[in-house]
């Protein structure tokens, strides 16, 4: 079937580079299913970033002052534009990304509509001012407003290139803010894309600006005063984009890499539990930050699952997606081949077994197989370093506890799956797993909850997107105390400090605060 699908790709031999560097100041976007050129854009200077940024926080002003349902309201014609235009939506991303179509429709358009009707629906509720109870100051009262930051900067990767970064505008927008997306390089075309539909719905066109360029591009934005950056990316980049916001003092939510273990219980269902190895590993060629990038199986179950992982690799069909419905396109960037190559090479080394795949496919195009590799240890690389592309090792366990324990044996900790029959055995193994996101008993699901906070922690980032509190990001929380009772000329708490003040101080401490049998019941009180 495989190679079937290759047969029919008409393959134009060329540099499969992604991008050229440009050294030129023109950034070169190809397909990376046939390797042809797609466009030459002009890179955005610096300057011009500062210009874009300046432009941006002008039309944040007058956005700012809109209540939140209005703003809410005017972003649904966004969703409707997207909607009317996902078919053009659908095919810059399987040119750019080399993705199937149906990974196109429903990973990125459709969770990107999904997230823009929940946000605007919730919004004005989440973001509505809070009235806080004192327990102590009972004379005043307190309320929480949610101001706009400004303008925020979206640094985005090429792997979901339409709802990584849009999603992050509509929660800037929302917010009230101005937003300022710099693409990943290998991508610009789908972001070029949105903007484009942006621009048709009678928006502000100031208020959502782009920056085409490269690393150099996405740390001018950083430099360009910026006032919050949501950066998603590989961990080592994440450090150097967080340093240059520490620097500045640019708070900033890092979404960074992840090597999602799937923990593969004894008690599994053992076809679904492959299906979702064979889904969660080989979607997007395995180039999502929440693939299953390791698999831990039971002793029990082994066996049969890799054997039927096999199987149902052998049924995918991997060709270019603008062409065919394909299971499986082509690798977005040719780093994640050498990669892919580097990492089977040190398995096999260590005494890994190939079950399938193993190499990238000749004849043009930047397409590598479905790998799978069974018998693999933590003395491997695969199973430590992130993988980002096709490549799922297996690992067998004896127990839950040492599937645990090798799972948490990781730098990153972005997301987990545990496949289990039993809720409860499920979630004992999930409270255990050090990770943002645990999934029970399915794949690649949780991105698209969008009323569940998504992020990651160790090296795998700090800062959530999605949720309530996300929006609320996107916002600084401003305290304003009001007096409630009518208050003396001087207040008691006020100059001049006396002796007499003081002793009636230090009997108020004790009598609310203190350990007596008096304190208690009143202290009790606060
Ligand atoms: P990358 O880090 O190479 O690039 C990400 C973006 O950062 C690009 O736009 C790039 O041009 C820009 N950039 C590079 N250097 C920069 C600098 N010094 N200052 C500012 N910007 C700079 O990542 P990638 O290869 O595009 O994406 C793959 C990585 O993204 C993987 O590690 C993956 O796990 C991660 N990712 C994480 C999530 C998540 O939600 N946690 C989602 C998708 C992808």
């Amino acid at each position: 079937m495989l190679a079937r699908a290759m047969g029919q790709l008409a393959l134009e031999p060329s540099d499969l580079r992604r991008t050229s560097t440009g050294g030129d100041g023109r950034l070169r976007t190809y397909a990376p299913a046939t390797g042809a050129l797609l466009a030459e854009l002009q890179i955005t200077s610096d300057e011009e970033v500062r210009q874009i940024v300046a432009r941006a926080r002008k039309a944040q002003r007058a956005w700012a002052v809109l209540p939140v349902d209005e703003r809410a309201q005017r972003l649904l014609r966004l969703r409707d534009a997207l909607a009317d235009r996902a078919d053009e939506l659908v095919e810059t991303l399987t040119r750019e990304c080399g993705k199937p179509r149906h990974e196109a429709l429903v990973q990125e358009v459709t969770t990107l509509l999904d997230i823009i009707g929940w946000f605007c629906k919730h919004a004005p509720d989440t973001l509505a001012t809070q009235h806080l109870a004192l327990h102590l100051m009972k004379h005043r009262t307190s309320e929480v407003h949610f101001v706009p930051r400004g303008v925020v900067g979206v640094v985005s990767p090429w792997n979901f290139p339409l709802v990584i970064p849009m999603g992050s505008v509509v929660e800037a927008l929302l917010g009230g803010n101005a937003c300022v997306v710099k693409p990943s390089e290998c991508t610009p075309l789908v972001a070029l894309k949105a903007k484009d539909i942006y621009d048709s719905t009678g928006l502000p066109e100031d208020l959502f600006g782009l920056a085409i360029g490269y690393g150099s591009t996405g740390q001018a934005l950083i430099e360009s005063g910026i006032d919050y950056c949501v950066f998603t990316g590989a961990v080592e980049t994440g450090r150097k984009v967080a340093a240059a916001c520490g620097s500045r003092l640019v708070p900033c939510t890092m979404e960074l890499g992840g090597k999602a273990p799937l923990i593969a219980c004894e008690d599994c269902d053992l076809e679904r539990t492959a299906r979702a190895v064979v889904f969660g590993g080989f979607a997007n060629s395995g180039q999502v930050c929440i693939s299953v990038e390791r698999v831990y199986a039971h002793d029990r179950v082994y066996e049969p699952l890799v054997d039927r992982v096999r199987a149902l690799v052998g049924e995918l069909r991997q060709g270019d997606p603008s062409r065919d419905h394909v299971d499986v396109g082509a690798i977005t960037s040719s780093r994640q081949i050498d990669v892919a190559e580097r990492l089977i090479d040190d398995a096999l080394g260590k005494g890994a077994r190939l079950v399938c795949g193993g190499h990238k496919l000749t004849g043009g195009g930047q397409f590598f197989e479905p790998t799978v590799l069974a018998d693999c240890n933590h003395t491997m690389s695969v199973m430590h370093e992130e993988i980002f592309g096709p490549i799922v090792p297996v690992m067998k366990v004896m127990s839950d506890d040492e599937a645990i324990s090798l799972a948490n044996d990781s730098h990153l900790g972005l997301n987990a799956y545990v496949f289990s029959k039993s809720r409860d055995r499920a979630r004992r193994v999930s409270e255990r797993v050090e990770a943002g996101s645990v999934v029970v008993n399915d794949v690649l699901t949780n991105y698209a909850t969008v009323e569940a906070p998504f992020g990651g922690i160790k090296h795998s980032g700090f800062g959530r997107v999605h949720g309530a509190e996300s929006l609320r990001d996107m916002c600084h929380r401003k305290h304003v105390s009001f007096d409630r009772l009518p208050a003396p000329g001087r207040d008691p708490f006020w100059f001049p400090y006396t002796a007499r003040s003081f002793h009636w101080l230090q009997r108020g401490v004790r009598l609310v605060f203190g350990g007596g049998p008096l304190g208690k019941r009143i202290g009790g009180l606060f």
